[in-house]
């Protein structure tokens, strides 16, 4: 009996420990708590980067059903310099409001999404140095009334939800009806449909609404100066990587490869 019980627990010991060793974690986290990102990335061999899946030229899904756009262009640049190889990058799409939670998940190593560095924001993730400037703007249906962001006061705006331009309204127009949003076509949708009379946003990225539509037009006004650059988890872990990156950053600088991007992208 004694024996037949030993038996038992020796085959649950056995079995706990192949489920142990057999499981893959790297399907659950992007790097290992604490350890060095640099380090777990060379040795994983691909980068996992957050970006955007809905915002053109950014980050969107071209007619191939690939990622595409000047920050996917931008993670493929970094890849090249860690692993001589820019496809080694697996891309996961975030949303603003999402992003810096998926990051401290460890769902992703570093966020490349359109994302504005704030004061805020640094209490909470790294950021790499700037890659791209870009400013506030507001876009309105052409013919519209409205000039600038304070004939808005007591009318609906568009906002995407947690994006800088949330915050920078509430704060310079609070009479304003703040409507949220979780996609730019959502709120484009809801713009040229009268629900709301503009939506601010970056002018980068609202540039492109009034680029493909002549029934919208962004407006001259620019209402900050703000830079895009990329998130990584706050702390140790991420200090060499950042180095690195930001080494890929002004090289890319120096060659003027930004400025191709630009171009190929059709920014500025
Ligand atoms: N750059 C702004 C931000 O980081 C907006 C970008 C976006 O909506 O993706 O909040």
């Amino acid at each position: 009996m004694k024996k037949a019980v030993l038996i038992l627990l020796a085959i649950v010991a056995l079995i706990g420990w192949m489920i142990f060793w057999g499981y893959d974690y790297s399907k659950d986290a992007a790097t290992k708590k604490g350890g060095d990102l640099y380090k777990t990335v060379i040795e994983r061999g691909y980068i996992i980067v957050g970006v955007k899946t809905d915002i053109k030229p950014f980050g969107f899904i071209n007619e191939k059903g690939e990622n595409a756009g000047f920050d996917v262009d931008l993670a493929h640049y970094i890849a090249k310099e860690l692993f001589h190889d820019p496809a080694k990058v697996k891309f996961v799409s975030v949303t603003d409001s999402e992003r810096m939670y998926l990051l401290n998940l460890n769902k992703v190593d570093m966020i490349i999404a359109t994302m504005t560095v704030t004061p805020k924001r640094q209490h909470f993730v790294d950021f790499s140095n700037a890659y791209y400037i870009t400013g506030q703007a507001l876009l309105v249906n052409s013919g519209s009334s409205i000039r600038s962001l304070g004939d808005l006061s007591n009318k609906d705006v568009g906002v995407i939800y947690g994006s800088t331009a949330e915050e920078t309204i509430k704060f310079l127009l609070p009479t304003a009806h703040v409507m949220g949003y979780k996609t730019y076509d959502e709120a484009y949708r809801a713009l040229k449909a009268g629900h709301v009379l503009g939506i601010t946003s970056d002018d980068a990225i609202l540039r492109n609404y009034s680029l493909k539509d002549s029934s919208v037009n962004l407006l001259p006004k620019r209402y900050s100066r703000d830079s895009y650059a990329i998130a990584f988890r706050r702390g140790e872990e991420s200090n060499y990587i950042i180095e690195v990156v930001n080494n890929v950053i002004s090289d890319m600088e120096h060659r003027g490869v930004f400025m191709q991007l630009k171009r190929k992208w059709n920014l500025d």
